[in-house]
C-alpha cells in the first residue's frame, strides 16, 4: 500500500465502491471480490461486483454471486457506474489489459483506484496498492487487508468461503511452491472463523458433468503431445474437438495440468482455438518461467509457474511456433528439480 494511513480515511464515511475482477476470472478473483464485497457492506458501503465476461457455473455457488453484474451484458450501464463510484478496487490483476474493454474506463474513471494482486510485473495505474509476488492469492491478501482495517470480525463461515476458494485453487490445493507458512496461517483462521473446507473442495473440483469427463479422457488420448527430449508437453483443442463435447466455459480448466503432471516435464502448455484467436494456457515446474514466455512470445503473462497468452496466428501455425520456441529454450527448459 502507497500510503497505508490515508488508506484507513477512506473508509470514514459510507462509499459506492466498484470491486473488479479480471476477464474469465477464477475462484481467486471471484472469492476475493466477492468475500471482501460482503466485508464492506457490512462496514456500511455500497458495493458492486463486476466481471469483464461470463464465468462458468462451478463459480457460481458463492455467497452474493447474484448480485455480481457482467460488462459485457450491459456495457452503457456499467460504464455510467464506474464513473459514479468513489472507489474502484482491481482485484487480481495488475495490468489493465487483463479487463479488455472495461481497461478504458477503469483508466479515466475519477474514483480512487486500488489495485490488490499477486501477478508479476505490476503496471502501476493505481492509486493505492497492496501488491505482493510472495503471496499465493489475492484471497490472502484481501485476508491481510481486513485484518489491518480490523474489519476480521465481519468475516463469517460465508465470507470465509470465498476467500478459502481462491487460496484453494490459486496454490494447486497446497501444491505449488506459493504454499507458505503465512498462507497456512490465513487458512487456519478462516477455518476459525467458519470455512468448510471439504464444501469448497466439492463444489469447485468435484462438480463435472459426464460431458466434461469424457471430453478430459478424449483430450488425454487424442490431443496429448509429449515433446520428451524437451521436457514439454501439450494439449490442443480444436473448434470442432469444442463443439463434438459442447465445451461449456470452465470445462478445459486444469488439463494443463495433466500434461504438467508427466514425469519430468518442465512445461506444460494448453492451446484452445476460438473464432478470432488462440488462447494458451502455460505452467511450469522449477524455476522455469512461463511468466516470461508468455510475455515475450504469446502477449500474456501471469506467475513464474502459471501464466496465459494468445495468438493471432491459426492453430496450427501457433502450436508450430510454440514448437520452434521450446527447441529454442531447450537449454533452460533442462529438468533441473524433482528428477525422478
Ligand atoms: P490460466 O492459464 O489459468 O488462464 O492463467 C494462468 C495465470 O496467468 C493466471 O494467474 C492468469 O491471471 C494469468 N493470465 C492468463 N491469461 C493471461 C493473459 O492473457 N495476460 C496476462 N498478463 N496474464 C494472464
Ligand atoms: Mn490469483
Amino acid at each position: 500500500m502507497k500510503e497505508p494511513g490515508n488508506f484507513k480515511s477512506l473508509f470514514n464515511h459510507s462509499r459506492r465502491i466498484a470491486l473488479i475482477v479480471h476477464t474469465n476470472p477464477d475462484a481467486d478473483a471471484l472469492g476475493s471480490a466477492l468475500g471482501f464485497a460482503s466485508i464492506l457492506k457490512q462496514v456500511g458501503n455500497h458495493v458492486t461486483v463486476i466481471s469483464p465476461n461470463e464465468y462458468p457455473d462451478f463459480l457460481k455457488w458463492m455467497k452474493g454471486n447474484d448480485e455480481v453484474v457482467v460488462f459485457e451484458n450491459d456495457k452503457e450501464g456499467i460504464t455510467d457506474l464506474i464513473n459514479e463510484v468513489e472507489l474502484i478496487f482491481c482485484l487480481d490483476f495488475s495490468d489493465l489489459k487483463r479487463i479488455g474493454e472495461l481497461g478504458k474506463v477503469v483508466a479515466v474513471a475519477k474514483g480512487i483506484k486500488i489495485m490488490v494482486d499477486h501477478h508479476l510485473e505490476p503496471e502501476h495505474f493505481a492509486d493505492f496498492e497492496k501488491w505482493s509476488v510472495k503471496a499465493g492469492a489475492t484471497a490472502e491478501l484481501i485476508y491481510d487487508l481486513a485484518e489491518e482495517m480490523g474489519w476480521q470480525g465481519y468475516i463469517g463461515p460465508d465470507e470465509a468461503d470465498c476467500l478459502y476458494a481462491g487460496i484453494m485453487t490459486d496454490t494447486g490445493g497446497f501444491k505449488h511452491p506459493n504454499t507458505t507458512k503465512h498462507i497456512h496461517e490465513v487458512v487456519a483462521k478462516l477455518i476459525g472463523q467458519g470455512a468448510n473446507t471439504a464444501r469448497v473442495a466439492k463444489l469447485v473440483y468435484d462438480t463435472n458433468t459426464e460431458n466434461r469427463l469424457r471430453l478430459m479422457g478424449f483430450a488425454l488420448s487424442q490431443r496429448l503431445v509429449v515433446m520428451k527430449e524437451y521436457n514439454v508437453a501439450y494439449i490442443y483443442l480444436t473448434l470442432e474437438d469444442q463443439k463434438k463435447f459442447n465445451v461449456q466455459k470452465g470445462d478445459t480448466e486444469g488439463l494443463v495440468n495433466y500434461a504438467l503432471s508427466i514425469a519430468n516435464i518442465t512445461m506444460a502448455a494448453f492451446f484452445t482455438e476460438s473464432k478470432d484467436l488462440v488462447k494458451i494456457s502455460f505452467r511450469s515446474v522449477g524455476s522455469y518461467s512461463v511468466n516470461e514466455f508468455a510475455r515475450k512470445y504469446f502477449s500474456g503473462g501471469g506467475h513464474v509457474n502459471a501464466a496465459g497468452g494468445k495468438s493471432d496466428l491459426s492453430l496450427q501455425d501457433t502450436i508450430e511456433l510454440f514448437k520452434s520456441l521450446v527447441i529454442k529454450n531447450k537449454e533452460e527448459l533442462k529438468h533441473e528439480t524433482y528428477t525422478v
